[in-house]
């Protein structure tokens, strides 16, 4: 007789603040730590992902329920935890947030995973159906290779990309990133045979490789590189991605052209600032090692490969006046980067930036854990070093509309096909802006403006957001 397969829900929470709006951008990038959870519990369970980003939450019994989150989807996890709680359904969380507070996720949830799961998953799962689940699990950071395939099938079909994972671990220690706290400072690589096989069973032709640095750094990582990009050319694997690099980037022109010849179509670049006095406040030691100085000429050899570059930007920093916020955003506008992402400085928990304000007593919004909402890059939760908070957050609304309009965007598409010499190539970066201005425009609905009230709808209405 064939036993009743348990049911584990695993459930990928979304900002409630910010929902309820009719548009919604189109680079949402898949939960891969789901997947991956998936791919490690053992067959004789059902499993189903349900999804904020797409599906609208509705109560479903299971046996065992999961959640991932980032900071700023604390909030609502902990929220959907105590539903199934009430149920007396067990929870149990991980990812990046209830790692670096398990304390705090502890007070809603049955149990915490602390850090990487693979090393400790199958014990969460046995020590449930023994029913001697634990309040903390720790995973250990451990080899890549080897692990079972993670479960795209079991992800949204409304994604227009497909994520996948090559390395992990950063070196560097950024003041602001919890990836080295999170992922360990050792690049941890997996085997590239592997990465082709996962590559080859993908469900889309757009993929977002989400290594924190897919080149690494060094030599020996540009060579592993240079291996897996000629690998996917090998086997004949056709797909326009994209991912996350450093300046570093643009050391070896063999990486870029076999990264080119790959799909690479764009490249995410953590820039920052255009100013040595703000890398050096983050700690960004690439960039200052490289120096401010030699931006363009890495911005040149890239679009000379036909990619382009999607530079991340942070505004706020305690070294900003509020002349600088706008000297960066016309630096963005004259440098050649051809889409931009401009963030608020945010400390998030497990980093350096939020320990430092914490004992300065700088953060605004600490009614935790309702308050993580706010942790989204949009909006300021620390008070600045040389301004109001108030005074950011006016001048990021403006920076915002400056950057991020039809205009702007549209001229800018013309440079990026200028620097590229190819429409396909340049939409990467068109539609990238694109989407940022969706989202300002979103800002602009939400600010209560009697212009944009039209574009609300209410939360049921919302239904899928
Ligand atoms: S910001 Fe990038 S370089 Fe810095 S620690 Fe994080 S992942 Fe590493």
């Amino acid at each position: 007789m064939e036993h009743k397969k348990l049911k584990l829900l695993l459930i990928n929470p979304a900002n409630q603040r910010r929902k309820g709006l009719r548009m919604r951008i189109l680079s949402t990038y898949p939960p891969l730590n789901l997947a991956i959870i998936a791919g490690l519990t053992p067959e004789h369970w059902e499993i189903k992902i349900l999804d904020e980003n797409f599906d609208a939450f509705e109560f479903e019994t299971a046996d065992l329920v999961g959640f991932t989150s980032f900071t700023s989807t604390a909030s609502r996890a902990y929220e959907l935890s105590e539903i199934y709680r009430k149920h007396g359904i067990k929870t149990v969380m991980g990812g990046i947030h209830a790692s670096m507070l398990p304390d705090e996720a502890l007070q809603y949830v049955d149990s915490v995973v602390v850090g990487e799961a693979e090393s400790i998953w199958y014990k969460v799962i046995s020590d449930f159906e023994a029913n001697t689940l634990q309040k903390k699990y720790k995973g250990e950071l451990v080899e890549l290779g080897g692990k079972p395939m993670p479960r795209h099938d079991l992800l949204s079909k409304e994604y227009l990309f497909s994520a996948i994972q090559t390395t992990r671990g950063c070196p560097m220690q950024c003041d602001f990133c919890s990836v080295s706290t999170f992922n360990g400072c050792q690049y941890r690589l997996r085997p590239i045979s592997e990465v082709l096989d996962e590559l080859e069973q993908l469900p889309t032709k757009l993929v977002f490789f989400c290594d924190d640095n897919i080149i690494g750094y060094g030599k020996k990582s540009q060579e592993r590189a240079i291996e897996l990009f000629k690998g996917m050319v090998d086997r004949g694997i056709k797909i326009d991605w994209t991912g996350q690099v450093s300046l570093n980037f643009a050391d070896n022109e063999e990486v870029l052209k076999w990264a080119a010849r790959s799909g690479c179509r764009m490249v995410l670049i953590g820039i920052e600032s255009e100013k040595t006095e703000q890398l050096k406040e983050t700690g960004k030691k690439l960039n200052l090692n490289m120096g401010v100085d030699a931006y363009a000429e890495v911005f040149r050899k890239i679009h000379r490969y036909g990619i382009s570059i999607l530079g991340a930007f942070i505004f706020g920093m305690d070294t900003d006046s509020k002349q600088a916020l706008y000297d960066r955003s016309n630096y963005i506008l004259k440098s050649s980067v051809d889409a931009w992402q401009t963030t608020i400085l945010t400390p998030l928990p497990g980093t350096g930036l939020y320990n430092r304000m914490k004992s300065e007593n700088r953060i605004l919004f600490t009614n935790y854990p309702e308050d993580w909402s706010r942790y989204d890059f949009s909006e300021p939760v620390i008070v600045p070093g040389m301004m109001t908070n108030s005074e950011l957050a006016d001048s990021m609304r403006d920076i915002w509309t400056k950057l991020y309009n039809r205009k702007t965007v549209r001229k800018q598409f013309r440079r990026s096909l200028w620097n590229l010499r190819n429409l396909k190539f340049a939409m990467w970066g068109y539609i990238s802006n694109y989407n940022y201005y969706c989202l300002t425009f979103e800002e602009k609905i939400r600010s209560g403006d009697p212009r944009y009230s039209h574009w609300l709808v209410s939360e049921k209405a919302a239904g899928k957001h």
